[in-house]
This record gives C-alpha cells, sequence and structure tokens, in this order.
C-alpha cells in the first residue's frame, strides 16, 4: 500500500483551498446575503455576470443546484427537455429534474454533443394533447461523462436560434464553462451569448470549495432568486465562499491550459496500451474517459489496484474509468499516474 499522498484524479472537485485562498477567505467582508448585505457575494455576481455578459448572475451552493433551479425557472411540470446523451442531469443529478422540476429528459446525439437538425428532430410542439411540449433545450460545455469535449460553438449559435424562434429556452451547463474557453479560445462572453441562462461552477477547475452562478437576464435571474429559496439554498454570510470565488477567478484561471496538456499527457500514454481503448480527439479540456478491452482488468478492478498504488480514478461503467487533471496534481504525478495505469492494464491477468 502506497502510503504517501495519493496522487487523485476522481474529480476536480478534490482541490482543496490554498493558503492564499484562504487567507483571502479570511479577509472578506460579509453581510447577511437575505438581505443582500454580503459585499463580497454582490461584487462576485456583478463579476460573472460581466464575464459572461449578462444583466445579472446569482451565487447557489452547488452546480447541481444551479441546474435544478434552471430547470424550476424554466419549465413547468410535465415539460420535455431536450438534453446531449449522458447529460449530468440525467446522470449525477439524483433523479432532481423529475422530482423538483417535473420534468422529463430526452436525451440526443451521441459523445456529448448533438446538432440544429436532431435537435428539431426531437422538438414536440406545444398545444398538442398528447405530447409533452419541449420548453427548453440544455447543452453541457464541457460534456463530463464524454471526456470534456467542447462543443461547437457554431452549432450551439444554430440550436439557440432555432430555440428562440420557437419560444423554446435555452440552458448552458457550462459548469466547466472556463475549460472551453481555455481550449477553444472562444471568449467566455461569446460561449454564454447564445443561451437565456448560463451556470458555471466555482468548485471544479478553479479550486474554489464550492459555488456556482447562474448568469441572465434580470427578470429570470429574479425568478431563480425563489427557486433557489424554495430549494433551501439561500444562504447567509455567503461571502466567506464568494471570496474563494474571486480568488479563483483572479489566480486559478490562466493555469487551465495546464490541466489540458496534463489529460492529454496521460492520454497519450495510456493509448500506447492495446488493452485501454481512449479517442484522443475527445481529449480536449481536462478529462479524460477510457474503456477497458476485453483481455484487461474491469473497471472496478483497475480502480482498486491503483487506489493500492497511490492513483484515485473512477469507474464510469463495468469497462469505462474516468481520470480528471486539476490544480492539485503536477505534470509529474500526472506522468506517475500514467505509468501506473498503464503498467496494470498491461500485467498478466491470472
Ligand atoms: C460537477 C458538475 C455539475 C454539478 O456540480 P456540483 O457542484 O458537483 O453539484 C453540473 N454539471 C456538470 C457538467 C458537472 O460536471
Amino acid at each position: 500500500m502506497n502510503t504517501a499522498t495519493p496522487i487523485d484524479l476522481r474529480s476536480d472537485t478534490v482541490t482543496r483551498p490554498s493558503p492564499q485562498m484562504r487567507a483571502a477567505i479570511a479577509a472578506a467582508p460579509v453581510g447577511d446575503d437575505q438581505y443582500g448585505d454580503d459585499p463580497t457575494v454582490n461584487a462576485l455576481q456583478e463579476r460573472v455576470a460581466a464575464l459572461l455578459g449578462k444583466e445579472a448572475a446569482l451565487w447557489l451552493p452547488s452546480g447541481t443546484m444551479a441546474n435544478q433551479v434552471a430547470l424550476r425557472t424554466l419549465t413547468r411540470p410535465g415539460d420535455d427537455v431536450i438534453v446531449s446523451r449522458e447529460a449530468h442531469a440525467v446522470w449525477h443529478e439524483a433523479g432532481g429534474s423529475a422530482a423538483n422540476a417535473g420534468v422529463q429528459l430526452t436525451e440526443i446525439g451521441a459523445q456529448g454533443v448533438f446538432s440544429e437538425e436532431q435537435f428539431i428532430a426531437s422538438i414536440k410542439p406545444r398545444d398538442h394533447p398528447i405530447y409533452p411540449a419541449t420548453t427548453l433545450v440544455e447543452i453541457e460545455n464541457t460534456h463530463n461523462r464524454s471526456g470534456g469535449v467542447v462543443f461547437p460553438h457554431d452549432e450551439t449559435m444554430r440550436i439557440c436560434a432555432r430555440a428562440r424562434q420557437l419560444a423554446i429556452a435555452s440552458f448552458l451547463d457550462g459548469a466547466r464553462l472556463w475549460n472551453v474557453a481555455a481550449a477553444s479560445g472562444v471568449p467566455l462572453i461569446e460561449l454564454a451569448a447564445p443561451f437565456d441562462l448560463v451556470a458555471v461552477s466555482l468548485s471544479k477547475g478553479l479550486g474554489a470549495p464550492g459555488g456556482s452562478l447562474l448568469a441572465g437576464s434580470r427578470d429570470i435571474v429574479l425568478r431563480a432568486i425563489r427557486h433557489r429559496r424554495m430549494m433551501g439554498g439561500a444562504m447567509r454570510q455567503v461571502g466567506i465562499f464568494a471570496a474563494a470565488g474571486i480568488f479563483a477567478l483572479d489566480n486559478n484561471m490562466g493555469r487551465l491550459v495546464e490541466d489540458h496538456a496534463n489529460a492529454r499527457l496521460i492520454a497519450e500514454r495510456l493509448a500506447r496500451s492495446r488493452r485501454i481503448v481512449i479517442d484522443l480527439a475527445t481529449v480536449q479540456t481536462n478529462i479524460l474517459v477510457f474503456q477497458l478491452s476485453p483481455d484487461a482488468s474491469d473497471a472496478a478492478t483497475l480502480v482498486a489496484e491503483a487506489r493500492e498504488r497511490g492513483v484515485l480514478i473512477n469507474a464510469f461503467g463495468p469497462r469505462t474509468v474516468r481520470a480528471v487533471t486539476h490544480l492539485d496534481v503536477s505534470r509529474e504525478q500526472c506522468a506517475t499516474a500514467a505509468d501506473v495505469l498503464l503498467e496494470l492494464a498491461e500485467a498478466p491477468r491470472v
């Protein structure tokens, strides 16, 4: 058993606040956010609204709550929401979309993306006695379960323009939108522009201990404020978290490209194994998802063996594994992790 600090590639959520981030948290002026009195969260909300080119932004404790509040704000029970296949809302929100918003999710496309044509083909018209009305389209960018792929921006613009024509609202689950901007060079404002409402997370690659924001028009954000309260997410001295978020925006945005290069390094090394199936074209940001071929061990075994060797990764399916790079793993650690995984995958199976 490797007793040193493990190389933790389970998620980019595992980062711990640095001493400097903790100092920023300690120094933050705070107040009761339910009275609008927290200057630090107010500053963060204004900053993120400006970054995304929206009128207003709202802080929420988690990305899942941001997604759930977005659904409550933009749909009614019984509505149909078109999402990418294996969207976060489908797999990782404990069925909240059905329980909280009462909507059904229609998954379309493949590998995290879909086309305008596929979108049009799945729209169910409203005012029909049989169909559930499609009132929302949601795009996840980057797409978590598809290996952090970037949704093509021109397709996004076509889909959202069509949605607007048909009075279908549009929502961007941009928990990792910062990574999209870093990888594609498309500015955040342009990435957010086609959407009515945008969610971003501070607790993924940016390394804050918590917090997501929803950004949109003042009217939509006002409605979201009510749903945040209804879901129990309206908190008080949230400047404690917001200070970490501001610190993260100031200090941790520019280095995301390092995470992308490190993911690439791991992926290229793993691709040398015949027993690991990885599509290098999908490794565009800080996530890699790979398959273990039938003559390799299964995902659960690889995860357990890697843990023994001090490398933490996640099983995403019986033979599917995910690894994520972030600011708490160095390039050297990523190289070591790749060597360990390669060795385990290649080891003779008894
Ligand atoms: C992590 C994630 C979320 C939710 O964030 P939490 O803060 O963990 O609730 C939403 N969408 C995507 C695509 C994510 O990867």
